[in-house]
């Protein structure tokens, strides 16, 4: 079997809690986006990831 590997970012708007996602481009802290809802700018805070988001090891795929 083969596996890939997405990119994907999710935000949600500081102002009116829309969620949206965005894949294949790379994000960082401080960078400003835009609400694709409200159009309000929000500045990126923190970016979890899997490896430092609790509770998110992805082992309830894998097979005992
Ligand atoms: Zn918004």
């Amino acid at each position: 079997m083969k596996a890939n590997q997405e990119l994907l970012h999710h935000f949600s708007c500081d102002q009116c809690k829309y969620w949206w996602a965005v894949g294949s481009k790379s994000f960082e802290v401080g960078q400003f986006l835009y609400c694709t809802n409200c159009g309000y700018l929000n500045r990126i805070d923190a970016i979890d990831t899997s490896r430092n988001t609790p509770n998110s090891s992805g082992d309830t795929l894998l097979a005992p």
